[in-house]
């Protein structure tokens, strides 16, 4: 009952400071912000585009920084990069490095055991599709994931965003319906909002660890669907998830010639460009690529240790 009480509580502040800001943008800019003409024609059309794109951008973001950089030090980017990387995942999914590494490095620690915060093999596939982003935001506070974000480094900017993780989503909002006014300004805001839950554990948590291929003996549930191409440009190769807990601290996920790992590519062209150094890439040996034996072999068993 008290659960449900702050929750009405926090919605209706929310609703009214909506409200007022719409007011407060309507009366500055007229009711369709600073370019009324954005959405007018084809709006579906763009609003579909804008997800597409910003899906993509933000998974990258999560994937080359949070998760191949920072949990598993597969490579290192200059600090501007990692720390645009972050307060970009800040703004458009309110979320800090602390939690996202902590809960992750715990789901490796546990995968598909009864203790992994979402495994879709002990919770079942629409739970951690729909409902996912709910154990992962219990997972935060469990008491052996707060020990491991205890030891987690932290610059000034993460200290910052893990304090005000809501400050950068209202900063985007703001933005968005100063641009384009408060209607579509919700309507971008929101869908922005919705990518995470929806891609990142609903396609990678959900789907990697119950549908797939396996090139990898690994304890855990991970599949690679990487063959959903478009799915798998959008989110930045993570959908080969058995290739990454086969060989976690491997910067690429692609392990055979046939696999694609976008994630992997801009890494390359970064460190081209002096802006990333790789620090481990996983080589499947030649005699594993092809042939029968292709799909499990003796080089198949889980690398120890998780960093
Ligand atoms: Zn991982
Ligand atoms: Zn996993």
């Amino acid at each position: 009952m008290k659960k449900l009480w702050v929750f009405l509580k926090a919605s209706a502040q929310l609703v009214a400071l909506y409200a007022l800001c719409s007011w407060l943008i309507t009366v500055g800019f007229g009711p369709g912000g600073l370019y009324p003409e954005a959405f007018a024609t084809a709006g579906v059309l763009k609003l579909a585009l804008y997800i597409f794109f910003m899906t993509h951008i933000t998974i990258t973001a999560m994937s080359l920084g949070f998760h191949r950089m920072h949990t598993h030090k597969g490579v290192v980017f200059h600090p501007v990069i990692d720390a645009l990387m972050q307060v970009w995942l800040w703004a458009t999914t309110s979320m800090s490095k602390l939690d996202w590494v902590s809960v992750h490095v715990y789901h490796h620690a546990t995968s598909d055991t009864p203790n992994d915060p979402h495994s879709p093999v002990q919770k079942g596939l629409a739970r951690v599709f729909f409902l996912g982003v709910a154990d992962y935001s219990a997972a935060k506070s469990h008491p052996e994931v707060l020990k491991i974000r205890r030891k987690l480094p932290a610059n000034r900017l993460e200290k910052f965003i893990a304090e005000n993780v809501f400050v950068g989503p209202i900063v985007l909002g703001s933005l968005l319906m100063v641009a384009f006014g408060p209607t579509w300004g919700l309507i971008l805001m929101t869908s922005t909002f919705l990518i995470s839950p929806i891609f990142a554990v609903g396609g990678v948590n959900a789907l990697a660890h119950f549908v797939g291929y396996r090139n990898h003996v690994t304890t855990d549930n991970s599949r690679n669907l990487g063959f959903v191409f478009i799915l798998n440009w959008m989110i930045c190769g993570e959908l080969d998830h058995n290739n990454h807990h086969g060989h976690p601290t491997s910067c690429s996920f692609r392990h055979k010639p046939w696999e694609f790992d976008i994630g992997y590519a801009y890494i390359k062209l970064l460190s081209w460009v002096g802006l990333a150094r790789i620090k481990h890439v996983y080589k499947m040996p030649r005699s594993r690529v092809a042939g029968p034996s292709a799909m499990l072999g003796p080089d198949s068993q889980p690398t120890p240790g998780l960093v």
